[in-house]
């Protein structure tokens, strides 16, 4: 029986790139190394939702706009979420200030197998060089 892939080589939550270490872990580690950081809107939402896939508390916290950043969060050990969905998006790019990402992330409940999906119109802002969620709009 084949052994289970390492982590650093299994595809990305986020369905963007072929492997997570070459796709969203650079933004979930250079975000405390201070370098790399998401380029549009859309690539920050992708980034968040492996964030959530993956644990990273810390990345999720530290993308989140000061001024309705939660003093904490609580992830639900029970979900996994199993694909994102991008529906959308508005401005979000190049010499913007702000942007909207609308997406599906479907989810699984570990226990009881159960399937669900979280739609969410997300703003987003450009401030300091980079981006940061918001809040859920509408
Ligand atoms: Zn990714």
């Amino acid at each position: 029986m084949p052994s289970p892939e390492p982590r650093s080589t299994r595809p990305c939550p986020c369905g963007l790139g072929p492997s997570y270490a070459d796709c969203c872990r650079p933004l979930h580690r250079g975000r405390r190394a201070g370098d790399a950081t998401a380029a549009t809107a859309e690539r920050l939402m992708r980034s968040r939702y492996s964030a959530f896939a993956v644990g990273r508390r810390d990345y999720l916290l530290a993308t989140w706009h000061p001024a309705t950043r939660p003093g904490s969060l609580d992830l639900d050990p029970d979900l996994t979420w199993e694909r994102l969905e991008i529906r959308g998006t508005t401005d979000g790019g190049d010499g913007d200030r702000a942007g909207t990402v609308e997406f599906v992330a479907h989810h699984r409940d570990r226990t009881t197998g159960e399937r669900g999906e979280q739609h969410e119109l997300s703003a987003f802002v450009h401030e300091d060089g980079e981006w940061f969620y918001v809040a859920p709009r509408g």
